[in-house]
């Protein structure tokens, strides 16, 4: 059988369900998670929103392959490969840290091999160069910047150019009640999502970004850039929350893990600890603090799953 020419299908529209946090009912804020972990069984979350458009262009173009950008332990790499596998597309990772090569791979790393991917390991600051030249100007993002062979679809770090971005604004068309009274909460790594989540709002209601790493003003910089890239226009409904990053990138501090256990506890859901854990917890001390107009009803993204193994 020849492979698919779009990637499977998510199970969409992902579920949106209540959840009951007393402290936010005493702020009257009430929570809602939109369940995009349950999206699709190998590429989890908002991975899915982000590749499967970028995919069937590769596809329509007669790319041979896909060539993408991560660091050790990169939850976009493996979706990366996961995805190319299925449409029967070779796939190349460019790695950050040269150092890793001669190391005995970690299970993120043998997992995106075991689908296939072919692992180039780059020190840090060939990384850099590199990543910077993938990203190309903005306007070139959808098509993936001018690297590669030509047959290669080149994506960005992260994943997120312009079509990752309209990929991403289907989380806020697939809620149909969304108005005044209601932020969209998702944890923002390079603002992909962030970025497809404000697009795709109604008017009235406001998307709210959690950085999961120290990047004010930067991360800023980037959606701008996305919502140039992907409908040439900015969009003023959104913001991104910085104090809520633990220290930086895969940092989990104690309190952020407390939180999370807890939450798992109590409501059945597995939380992912470095992103959306970090967009929960900002939004409890946020309502706490008295941060939300009463009636606001917070919808949190929960955009992945948590690592099948700890690092
Ligand atoms: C990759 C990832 C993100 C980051 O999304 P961006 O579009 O890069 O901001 C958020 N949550 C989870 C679970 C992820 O794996």
């Amino acid at each position: 059988m020849p492979p698919p020419a779009v990637l499977s299908p998510a199970a969409l529209p992902t579920p949106l369900t209540a959840v009951d946090v007393p402290v936010l009912a005493r702020a009257g804020v009430r929570l809602r998670l939109k369940r995009d972990d349950l999206a699709h069984p190998t590429v989890p979350g908002n991975k899915w929103r982000k590749l499967a458009p970028n995919l069937a262009l590769a596809v329509e173009q007669g790319r041979t392959g896909l060539l993408t950008f991560g660091g050790a332990y990169s939850t976009h790499i493996r979706a990366t490969a996961a995805a190319a596998r299925e449409l029967g597309l070779s796939s190349v990772g460019v790695i950050r840290g040269d150092e890793l090569a001669a190391r005995p791979r970690n299970w993120s790393l043998r997992a995106a091999e075991a689908d296939g991917m072919e692992l180039r390991f780059v020190s840090r600051e060939r990384y850099r160069e590199l990543v910077r030249g993938a990203d190309g100007r903005p306007e070139e993002r959808g098509a993936g910047g001018a690297h590669g062979d030509g047959r290669r679809l080149v994506l960005p770090e992260g994943g997120s150019n312009a079509l990752a971005v309209t990929g991403a604004a289907g989380i806020p068309a697939e809620i149909p009640d969304l108005g005044e009274q209601d932020v969209l909460c998702c944890p923002v790594g390079t603002g992909g999502t962030l970025a497809g989540v404000a697009a795709g709002l109604p008017p009235g209601a406001r998307a709210l970004g959690v950085a999961v790493l120290r990047g004010e003003g930067y991360l800023e910089r980037e959606v701008s850039a996305l919502h140039q890239a992907a409908y040439g226009r900015q969009f003023a409904n959104w913001r991104i929350h910085h104090g809520h990053h633990g220290g930086g990138y895969g940092r989990v501090p104690a309190e952020l893990e407390a939180f999370a256990a807890r939450f798992e506890q109590r409501h059945g859901v597995a939380v992912e600890r470095r992103y959306v854990a970090k967009a929960l917890l900002a939004v409890h001390e946020l309502a706490a603090a008295g941060e939300f107009r009463p009636g606001t009803r917070v919808t949190v993204v929960v955009t992945g799953l948590p690592d099948p193994v700890r690092a």
